[in-house]
């Protein structure tokens, strides 16, 4: 039987050197009561937790090492929404039963990616329970630089990096709300079990772009929240939208009902004055990452949707609520 400690020790407790080394800001690590961390003088932290919950956020049996990526991806997805640099996190885990097999995938996953962006465990909790997974993210960005939700402003242009929409086909094809006529793709399923979090995109764009946020709940709503935050509107061409390559075959309806109002993309949206589009590209550029321009903050409250031609359509979007939707 693998105790509590025993499975700290074996599976999230791991020697400096094979550590993701973010370390001068890891004073001390895992062992302790508390962690303690030491920010860069002058520096701000950026701290945010994410649940996820076995049945609501991923499907029952979900592979445990995509898992493990998904659960810190969708916290350094709120990092880079906010251009922080990632440096450490906590795990609070509750499972049912401690499988071996399980935690040798769930933490292989789950360290791939903390070690791709230099990010150190140093802490946590474990109980038994229904499987749920909460970590906090802690970075560091300086001050003014933040990429809030507040600070749109009338006449900023609106970008999305990367695509959308991928995710939820997957999604549509695990419900099978529509017959396909292919397998799906792998790289669209990873769309939605391995999300890629914008890290460096978010960190390159801290002091240029102005507000920003990352794409959970569907690209609408949560452009919405800038919105309402900054107390203005916006216009978005849904016809602009950079769709997944898979989305992109089909028909215009879903390609722009799932690019708006998909969800699980943790792609970046975020607006910038049109005096930086120049610096914006060269800046995804450098993050290798693409970034496309969408519509345009307006000082009309509300979202409308429109197309090419700037003609209004009613798409009647929802996007995602755990209070709302069954
Ligand atoms: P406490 O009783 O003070 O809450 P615990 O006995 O729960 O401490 O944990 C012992 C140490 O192991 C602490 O440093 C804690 O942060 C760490 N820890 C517990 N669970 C995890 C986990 N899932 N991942 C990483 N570290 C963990
Ligand atoms: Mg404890």
């Amino acid at each position: 039987m693998l105790s509590e400690f025993d499975l700290i020790t074996e599976y999230f407790t791991r020697p400096a050197r094979t550590r993701a080394e973010s370390a001068p800001a890891v004073a001390l690590g895992i062992g302790d009561d508390c962690a303690l961390l030491t920010p860069t003088p002058g520096m701000q932290m950026a701290i945010s937790s994410d649940m996820l919950v076995e049945g609501r956020h991923f499907l029952p049996g979900a592979d445990a090492c995509q898992l493990g990526h998904k659960c810190l991806a969708v916290n350094l997805s709120d990092l880079a929404a906010m251009g922080a640099r990632p440096l450490a996190f906590t795990l609070a885990l509750a499972m049912p039963e401690a499988q071996r097999p399980w935690l040798a995938e769930f933490s292989k996953g789950l360290f791939a990616l903390a070690d791709r962006h230099g990010c150190t465990l140093i802490g946590g909790d474990t109980t038994k329970g229904p499987l749920t997974i909460c970590i906090t993210v802690f970075g560091e960005l300086s001050p003014g630089t933040a990429l809030r939700r507040d600070a749109a402003r009338a006449g900023d242009d609106i970008w999305v990096s990367g695509t959308v929409g991928d995710a939820r086909l997957a999604l549509a094809f695990y419900r099978q709300e529509f017959a396909f006529d292919t397998p799906l793709a792998d790289a669209c399923a990873n769309r939605m079990h391995a999300p890629t979090p914008r890290v460096e995109l978010g960190m390159a764009l801290a002091g240029t772009a102005r507000a920003a946020i990352d794409i959970s709940d569907g690209l609408a709503g949560d452009l919405r929240h800038i919105l309402q935050r900054s107390g203005v509107g916006a216009s978005v061409d849904c016809d602009s939208l950079p769709a997944g390559p898979d989305l992109a075959s089909w028909p215009r309806a879903l390609r722009r009902r799932f690019g708006l109002a998909g969800g699980d993309d943790y792609e970046l949206c975020f607006t910038a004055e049109p005096a930086a589009r120049e610096r914006i590209v060269q800046l995804a550029q450098q993050a290798a990452t693409t970034v496309t321009r969408i519509g345009r903050i307006e000082a009309e409250p509300g979202l409308r949707i429109v197309d090419a031609d700037g003609a209004a359509v009613d798409l009647a979007l929802t996007s995602f609520d755990h209070f709302r939707t069954a």
